[in-house]
């Protein structure tokens, strides 16, 4: 077992990618183990190029994007826990029995105990609440990733998943505005179509704060990995997805920073970190 363990709780490939996936790299480079736990496998997500994928085949397929992006970044291990992907909110996806929205609380946190005690990350990474831009799937693993946590270091909780153990840090992995807002800049020097951000204020309401975070991360050397990732998931990035429309070394501009917010333990008011793993493990 390393010495410097990363654990990412999401809900569909491509998830590690835009808020936490040049940190992913930096810590793998490093020497850390990483590994990620995926809810479901995107099964009701876009398919960019219909000679990629069809609606029926495209859980396989992106399962093995997902394989082409852990690759890339350096995740070790990439563990799906069976749900589907529920959609987008109010479409027919979230109606589905086997939808992640309409899983048991109880079954999906424990699945998410077993990950953790067997893991034991010093760092786990999950959505915020809001779960981005609010897919049903992402704030439903965040709700499930907070109960887990306590549980797993719990030993009155279930130990047949294994020895407790108590996650000294969870954070959440931001998408700031000031990052989009960069994006937008630079596709409007272009004249090109800005019109995605334009509700990016009506938004502010359902969205994290965007001076709330307590780890600024330089990913300069791997911001190179990310972009190379976010390929990975042709189905989701094709070619004329927002995030592609920029040349390389603009978005490696955009892109240069990661941002986190501390979840657990609660921030003292204040708290600046240098990394993710400060004064936990050198
Ligand atoms: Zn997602």
């Amino acid at each position: 077992m390393k010495n410097k363990r990363l654990l990412l709780l999401y809900a569909h490939p491509d998830d590690e990618i835009l808020g936490p996936g040049g940190a992913v790299a930096l810590y793998a480079n490093q020497g850390a183990e990483v590994e990620l736990v995926i809810a479901t496998r995107g099964e009701a997500g876009e398919i960019s190029d219909p000679a990629l994928a069809t609606p029926e085949t495209l859980g396989e397929v992106r399962e093995r994007e997902m394989r082409c992006a852990a690759d890339t970044l350096g995740i070790d291990r990439v563990t799906y826990l069976g749900y589907r992907d529920s959609g987008m909110e109010g479409t027919a996806d979230n109606q589905n029995p086997q939808a992640y929205v309409n899983s048991d609380p109880a079954e999906a946190v424990s699945r998410l105990v077993e990950n953790i005690r067997r893991v034991r990350p010093h760092v786990i990474l999950t959505f915020e609440p809001f779960g981005g831009y609010g897919h049903p799937d992402h704030k439903t693993i965040h709700k499930q990733a907070l109960l887990a946590v306590p549980a797993a270091a719990d030993p009155g909780y279930r130990p047949d998943l294994g020895d407790p153990w108590a996650t000294p840090r969870v954070f959440y992995p931001l998408v700031r505005r000031e990052t989009l807002l960069a994006m937008r800049e630079y596709m409007a020097a272009r004249d090109l179509d800005v019109s995605f951000f334009e509700d990016l204020d009506k938004r502010r309401e359902q969205s994290w704060p965007d001076d709330l975070y307590h780890v600024t991360l330089d990913i300069g050397d791997t911001v190179g990995q990310k972009l190379a990732a976010f390929r990975c998931h042709a189905t989701q990035f094709g070619p004329d997805s927002l995030f592609r429309r920029l040349p390389d070394e603009e978005m490696a501009q955009v892109l240069r920073y990661e941002y986190f917010a501390q979840a657990l333990p609660e921030p003292e008011p204040g708290l600046q970190l240098n990394g993710l793993f400060d004064g936990l493990v050198d």
